[in-house]
C-alpha cells in the first residue's frame, strides 16, 4: 500500500536493523516440540505424514532483513486511518490517496465533519476510490455508531476491550472482518492480525492454509502462532503485503527473487 505522502522506500544499500522477534513472548502453546514448526491448520488426519514447516518467525525474519520497515498505516490521525481502512476497500491505495486529499483540503477528517457534510457532497469528495456512494454510506454508518456509542471519542472507543470492541464494529454498516482488524490494529494498537488476499496467498503457497478456510481460521492461526505484539501485527502485515505486491503475484509469483523464496515447500519449490 502507498501513503498520502508515500513511505521511505527500503533499498539493499541501506540495510535496516532487524526488529528482534520476540521470541522469548512466543507462546509455547503454539511451538510444537516435535517440529519447532509452525501449527498446521490443514485438515490432515494426525496419523498422517505432514510437512515440517517453518516457524512464522523465520516468515517475519526473511521479509524484514529484505524489506525493512514499511512505515504502516498511512494516515495523520487515527480518524485519517479509519477513513482509509473503508475508502481501501475492493481498490488500491494510489485510488484513495485522492480522496483523502479532498476530505482534508474539505477540512473534514473529523467524525462530526463528516457526520454534517450533505451525503452527495461526501460521495463526490471520496469518488476516486471507486463503489463511492456506498462508501460515504459506510463513512456516515461508521460516525454515527461513534457518536451513539462513544459520544464521538476514538479515545473512549479504543479503551474498549478487544474483542468486545471487534463484534461492535462488525456491526457497524459496511465494516467487515479485514476493515474491522485494519482499525483495530493500524488506528487502535490492538493486537488482531490482519488476513487480506496477500496473506491468504502466501499462506496457500506455503502449504500453511487451505483455500477452504475461511477469514477467522486463518486469523486465529496467525495469532495462535504468534505473540499478541500490535507492533509485530502491524509490520509483518505490511510486509506480507510488500511481498504480495511485488513478488507473490496471483499469476506468476516471482519466487527465486523473494526472500521467502527458503521458505517454500519442497514440492512447491520444484513447480516455481
Ligand atoms: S513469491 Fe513465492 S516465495 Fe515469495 S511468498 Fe510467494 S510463493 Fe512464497
Amino acid at each position: 500500500m502507498a501513503t498520502t505522502a508515500p513511505p521511505p522506500q527500503f533499498t539493499l544499500a541501506t540495510p535496516p536493523v532487524a526488529r528482534p522477534f520476540p521470541a522469548a513472548r512466543f507462546p509455547a502453546s503454539a511451538i510444537p516440540t516435535a517440529t519447532a514448526g509452525v501449527t498446521s491448520i490443514d485438515a490432515t488426519p494426525a496419523s498422517q505424514e505432514r510437512p515440517t514447516s517453518p516457524p512464522l518467525h523465520a516468515y517475519y525474519d526473511a521479509l524484514f532483513a529484505a524489506y525493512g520497515p514499511q512505515n504502516w498505516w498511512p494516515g495523520r490521525t487515527r480518524f485519517e486511518i479509519i477513513v482509509g481502512a473503508v475508502l481501501v476497500q475492493n481498490t488500491a491505495w494510489t485510488n484513495v490517496e485522492p480522496a483523502i486529499a479532498n476530505l482534508h483540503r474539505a477540512k473534514l477528517l473529523k467524525p462530526s465533519a463528516i457526520e454534517a457534510v450533505p451525503f452527495a457532497k461526501l460521495a463526490q469528495l471520496v469518488r476516486s476510490s471507486g463503489y463511492f456512494r456506498q462508501k460515504a454510506k459506510k463513512l456516515k454508518a461508521f460516525v454515527r455508531f461513534l457518536r451513539k456509542e462513544y459520544h464521538g471519542s476514538l479515545t473512549k472507543m479504543f479503551r474498549m476491550p478487544t474483542a468486545m470492541l471487534r463484534e461492535q464494529l462488525l456491526s457497524v454498516h459496511g465494516i467487515g472482518p479485514e476493515t474491522a482488524d485494519a482499525i483495530l490494529l493500524y488506528a487502535g494498537n490492538h493486537p488482531v492480525f490482519v488476513v487480506d488476499a496477500y496473506a491468504r496467498r502466501l499462506l496457500e503457497r506455503h502449504r500453511l492454509g487451505e483455500p477452504h478456510h475461511g477469514y477467522e481460521y486463518l486469523r486465529h492461526f496467525f495469532e495462535s502462532n504468534l505473540p499478541a505484539d500490535p507492533a509485530l501485527y502491524n509490520e509483518f502485515h505490511a510486509l506480507i503485503v510488500h511481498a504480495g505486491k511485488h513478488y507473490c503475484r496471483a499469476k506468476n509469483p516471482h519466487c527465486s527473487e523473494c526472500a521467502l523464496h527458503s521458505l517454500l515447500p519442497e514440492t512447491t519449490v520444484a513447480s516455481t
